[in-house]
């Protein structure tokens, strides 16, 4: 049978050392301090009694462990009503100790035949150590010292305790010695295994910041290399081409700046918040009309997206204080947040709400009904560099540095207010600002603001030449196919500037387009971006690089990601190359231009009818075996003079315009003369290693006309046929 349920002591200690708003560490800290407290009582008080029960004659001694039972019992049972103040508890009990130790000293006889006493100052200095307040151990320092040096002096006129014979002296001087060495010992491995832990949670703290420190690199470069790629593209168009750069090129480098700016600003913003250096301009105004100016500069932006952007106050005027510019902050972010998130169609709701009796607080909700966010991700949103990639899937042209709501959350609590966020995935998002009614400012007529569209406006620029982007030049000429799958439509003009001149050039928005239209075009070769929505650059390869159908074309990757990693993984999935924004526009053509080199060098592998030698490069495996696998269907139809191309497709799971495009851009020929030729280099091998004579020989490599075999014979070898057979 158990007498003591170990779980149940610990839960009633908890119990009786818990204080309202207690933290887990101080609990188990005082927790440590009580029990070692609970455990000394019992340990010196039993001593006493036993010594008390064997040895009467030592009264002296037998007072000291009273005295010393006192204080262990004074100090657990304060800890159970002293909270906050564990140190100064532990304090008072330490000092008592040592002044306490000091008079039993005196009274034994003086130093030398204290028993070992002397020592006990010494363990009470170091169990100090814990104090989170260094000073007090430089007291109890002190005053040991002082009791030592009194001890010294006095020493000439005590006299010796008669209880403390030779042989009970010695004892007492191990015995005391034993205890505080174990007690040492034990104090300082304790001290080491908490320098350890400490040692790991730093560790760990460095390893998460460096992870932090990584992903906030790799968006911020994002970034910024993309509307530094279209500024610096732009310049050098305008440079060449003034007349037909110089409007479109110019607006084009405004609105990219203007998203540079806003970025460094969020920045700058976030940082000053952090240092505690914004400063807070409230006034007192009328807040619903001041909203209700912000939101209507928001709604062509709504429409330019087709959604509704809805402002319902719950009163037509409110005067409080607000701090207009961060209220604009505030507002500018939740509701772009709201319309980046939402689809075409959409809505967006802003409600306000007044709550509280005594304290009053006024209420803005921002609610949408876009993508949502999944529930595992609400805890983090407002963190710093915290993004949901998977919703930024669904949001073309719009990526983001997760420092929007971070600035805002900073920026409300400066107002002395908080935000909160509901959200079902699938459903929508609602972000619900409380801010504290006051009336304290000066007041104003009006709350206004120099025009908060600049802000905002940057980040979703108006496309006036949308049309003119769409129409991308699609002429049929010789020119080789591009591919460009990039969501961002600045980049894709500046791109299709440049590549003009070379290329035909498609373009998708995202990866599922771009997959799309590779296997509709078949183009010859494929300009991708990696950061993207619905599907991003590397699944795209990935797809790309394993269909059959489509693993011949070359890939290129253009992105800012120009960390190794995505690098990396670029590579290793079979991009043909990779380009880092802002790109050199020479180093991009040419490497463009050697691709479609690189494909005739293809061409000239897979035109000849001869056997296929095996090539060590892995990236060739692919088509190697798409053209055998052509080649053994022929070879097994060869007799056939009708060849069933839909046989052919059906054999290699392409359609026959996809089979058409693959095989000539993978052999510069057509099927049907891939075919005849193969015939005719069978026929030549029949004629020159088997009796069979011409016609023979014709009908079995699928000619039913002697004449037209001899024909076509004659034209590819230079040589009649039955002059081999001579
Ligand atoms: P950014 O929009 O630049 O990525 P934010 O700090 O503004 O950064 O937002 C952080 C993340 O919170 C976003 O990446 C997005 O995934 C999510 N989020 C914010 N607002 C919404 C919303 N209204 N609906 C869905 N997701 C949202």
């Amino acid at each position: 049978m158990k007498f003591i349920d170990l779980n149940t002591l610990n839960r009633w200690v908890d119990k009786i050392l818990a204080y309202p708003g207690i933290t887990h560490e101080e609990l188990t800290l005082r927790k440590d301090y009580w029990m070692g407290g609970v455990f000394a009582l019992l340990l010196i008080s039993g001593l006493t009694l036993g010594f008390r029960i064997t040895y009467p004659e030592f009264k002296i001694l037998i007072s000291y462990g009273l005295f010393m039972t006192f204080i262990f019992l004074l100090y657990p049972v304060a800890g159970l009503f002293v909270h906050r103040n564990l140190d100064g508890m532990m304090f008072v009990n330490q000092m008592l100790m040592i002044i306490g130790t000091f008079f039993f000293i005196l009274k034994l006889g003086g130093v030398i035949h204290s028993g070992g006493l002397i020592f006990i100052g010494l363990f009470v200095i170091l169990n100090s150590l814990t104090f989170h307040n260094k000073k007090k151990t430089l007291w109890l320092f002190s005053v040991y010292i002082v009791t030592l040096i009194l001890v010294w002096l006095l020493d000439p006129h005590l006299t010796v305790a008669p209880e403390m014979t030779h042989r009970a002296n010695v004892f007492l001087f191990i015995f005391n010695l034993v205890w505080i060495s174990a007690m040492t010992l034990t104090f300082i491995l304790n001290l080491i295994s908490q320098l350890a832990t400490l040692e790991q949670k730093e560790a760990k703290r460095l390893k998460e910041w460096d992870k932090t420190k990584t992903k906030l690199y790799t968006n911020i470069t994002h970034e910024f290399r993309t509307p530094l790629t279209v500024i610096l593209g732009m310049t050098e168009l305008i440079r060449n081409k003034p007349d037909k750069w110089l409007l479109k090129g110019t607006r084009k480098i405004d609105h990219n700046g203007s998203i540079l700016l806003n970025l460094v600003n969020q920045m700058l913003d976030l940082s000053k918040l952090e240092a505690g250096a914004m400063s807070v301009g409230k006034i007192q105004g009328d807040i619903i009309s001041y909203l209700k100016y912000l939101i209507e500069s928001f709604h062509s932006l709504a429409e330019n997206k087709n959604i509704r952007l809805c402002f319902r106050p719950h009163t037509d005027h409110l005067v409080m204080d607000c701090d207009p510019e961060k209220l604009m902050q505030i507002i500018s972010n939740l509701i772009t947040n709201a319309i980046k998130y939402s689809k075409p169609g959409g809505k967006v709701e802003i409600l306000t709400l007044q709550t509280g009796i005594e304290e009053q607080r006024f209420e803005i909700q921002v609610r949408d009904h876009g993508v949502g966010i999944l529930a595992e991700h609400l805890p983090h949103i407002f963190d710093r560099f915290y993004r949901v990639e998977s919703s930024n899937r669904f949001i073309p042209g719009m990526s983001g540095t997760g420092l929007g709501l971070a600035l805002t959350r900073e920026i409300i609590k400066l107002l002395g207010g908080t935000i909160s966020v509901e959200s079902i995935f699938g459903q929508g998002t609602k972000f619900t600002v409380s801010l504290p009614v006051t009336h304290n400012a000066p007041l104003m007529e009006q709350l206004a603001l120099a025009g908060p569209e600049k802000s905002f406006s940057a980040l979703f620029p108006a496309y006036d030449d949308e049309k003119e982007m769409a129409a991308v030049p699609t002429e049929q000429t010789d020119k080789p196919l591009l591919l460009i799958v990039e969501d961002s439509r600045d980049v894709v003009d500046y791109l299709t500037a440049l590549l003009e001149p070379e290329f035909r050039i498609q373009v998708a928005v995202n990866g599922r387009e771009g997959l799309e239209k590779t296997l509709q075009l078949g183009p010859d070769i494929i300009l991708s971006d990696i950061m993207m929505p619905e599907m991003d650059g590397i699944e795209l390869l990935d797809k790309v690089k394993n269909d059959m159908r489509t693993s011949h074309i070359p890939v290129v990757i253009l992105t800012a990601k120009a960390d190794i990693a995505s690098r990396l993984a670029g590579l290793e999935r079979g991009a043909d190359a990779y380009i880092a924004k802002p790109f050199h526009r020479k180093e991009l053509v040419i490497q463009l231009k050697k691709f479609v080199r690189l494909r005739e060098k293809l061409q000239e592998r897979y035109a000849n009818i001869g056997h296929l030698k095996p090539s060590k490069d892995k990236s060739f495996s692919l088509e190697d075996s798409f053209i055998q696998k052509i080649r053994e269907f022929m070879l097994r139809n060869i007799e056939e003079e009708e060849f069933s191309i839909k046989k052919l497709c059906h054999e290699v799971a392409m359609s026959r315009a996809q089979l058409y495009r693959k095989f000539k851009s993978l052999t510069n020929k057509t099927i049907s003369a891939y075919f005849q030729s193969l015939r005719l280099h069978k026929a030549k091998e029949y004629l020159t290693t088997s009796d069979m004579n011409v016609s023979e020989v014709a009908s079995l490599t699928g000619f039913k006309s002697q004449a037209h075999f001899s024909r076509a014979f004659t034209r590819l070898f230079g040589i009649n046929p039955s002059k081999i057979k001579g």
